[in-house]
């Protein structure tokens, strides 16, 4: 077979998962990353994620074995301030991003050197190049907002405190809710690494940040010295976010809108929408039709959380606290774990969980 050229924009995971796919289908790939070498940007990465996934069945889909880099949850409380219920969380993994060698990236940037992937750093997409990119070039830009602007890409701006580094335990997280953010704060952890993110879609005061850390110095006896502002960019602005073409380019991972626009995970959506942009090279109409497929909930799940969840639910933590005490967390907890032993399973909304077989 005559190799052809194919370019990707972004040496993240779902650039990589592409460039793996279609450098084993016989194209010369080039990857681009406006970074000076994998692992992403360097505000967002290292770090460590948490996400429900069919580890196996993600794997056997992209054709990667990803196994060796994710881990399963030992634990996730939930709080509502300071109530604290535990989620289920079997389905739940951690993984690690970046360039440690412990990470996703790690892995799968030695696979796709190993598959002859050509890689140019320092090579940031521009506005101006992309009315003359080559057809079907594919972008895989993640979750930067200045790609989101150059391309059009309507997102929701989010603002935010970052902490990481090394701290002593693994495979853990939890959630935080108050009245104080939109989103939530949380820890997440693997490889003796943790990654501590406050989010919001206003900026977040001091005071917020303080009280989220006496949280955490309380209940879960956790400090971290430095927290770095952050802000960036989610595709949930519209029901009609899940794109896989625009003009003659192919979206690939989180900035096509392959992500849960109810809580925001974005792995597992990055991870098989890079299978779906290498096929979308080959066969465009299966690829729709596969991305359609993955994308299905994505509409309901975006009202349910701007229509009923903004305005009527999220503001009421203390209402959710008074509920949670009232039932009980001990009741709640044996509630939830009987429904998703049953089959009743919440994370319908995340790209390719339901969608994989996964239940
Ligand atoms: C702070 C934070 C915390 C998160 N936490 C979770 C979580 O706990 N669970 C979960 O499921 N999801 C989480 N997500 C979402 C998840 O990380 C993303 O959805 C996923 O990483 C996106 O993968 P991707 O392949 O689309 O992009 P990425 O892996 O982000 O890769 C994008 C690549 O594009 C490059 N790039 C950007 N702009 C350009 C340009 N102009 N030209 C060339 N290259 C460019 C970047 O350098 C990067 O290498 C989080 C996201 C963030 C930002």
């Amino acid at each position: 077979m005559q190799k052809k050229d194919i370019l990707i924009y972004g040496a993240g995971m779902s650039g990589l998962v592409c460039a793996i796919n279609l450098a084993r289908d016989g194209y010369k790939v080039v990857v681009r990353d406006r970074e000076k070498e994998y692992g992403g940007d360097p505000l967002y990465n290292p770090s460590t994620h948490t996400t429900p996934i069919d580890v196996k069945k993600t794997s056997e889909y992209i054709g990667i074995d990803v196994s060796s880099v994710f881990y399963p949850l030992i634990a996730c409380p939930f709080y509502f301030h300071d109530t604290k219920a535990y989620a289920p969380h079997s389905g739940l993994y951690t993984v690690e991003r970046g360039n440690r060698p412990t990470s996703l990236d790690t892995l799968l940037y030695g696979i796709a050197c190993k598959e002859g992937v050509r890689f140019e750093f320092n090579s940031a997409l521009k506005k101006d190049q992309i009315a003359s990119l080559p057809a079907n070039t594919i972008i895989a830009c993640g979750l930067t907002p200045s790609a989101y602007d150059m391309l059009g890409v309507p997102y929701v701006r989010w603002y935010g405190y970052i902490s990481r580094g090394e701290i002593g335990f693994s495979n853990y997280s939890w959630i935080w809710w108050d009245e104080g953010i939109t989103e939530y704060g949380y820890l997440s952890s693997a490889n003796n690494y943790y990654f501590n993110l406050l989010f919001s879609k206003r900026p977040i005061s001091e005071a917020t940040l303080a009280k989220y850390r006496a949280f955490m110095r309380r209940n879960e006896g956790v400090e971290h010295e430095t927290w770095q502002y952050a802000t960036g960019a989610v595709p949930v602005a519209s029901p009609a976010n899940p794109r896989l073409f625009h003009e003659n380019l192919i979206y690939c991972g989180t900035i096509s809108g392959a992500m849960d626009p109810f809580a925001w995970f974005g792995i597992l959506g990055a991870l098989i929408t890079g299978k779906v942009a290498a096929m979308a090279v080959t066969d465009r109409g299966k690829a729709m039709a596969e991305f359609a497929r993955f994308n299905r909930y994505f509409k309901l799940a975006y009202l349910f959380k701007n229509k009923v969840w903004y305005p009527a639910i999220r503001p009421q933590v203390g209402m959710m606290e008074k509920a949670l005490l009232l039932v009980g967390p001990r009741n709640l907890e044996r509630f939830a774990a009987k429904y998703v032993h049953e089959g009743v399973h919440i994370p319908f909304s995340i790209p390719g969980f339901a969608h994989l077989g996964c239940y």
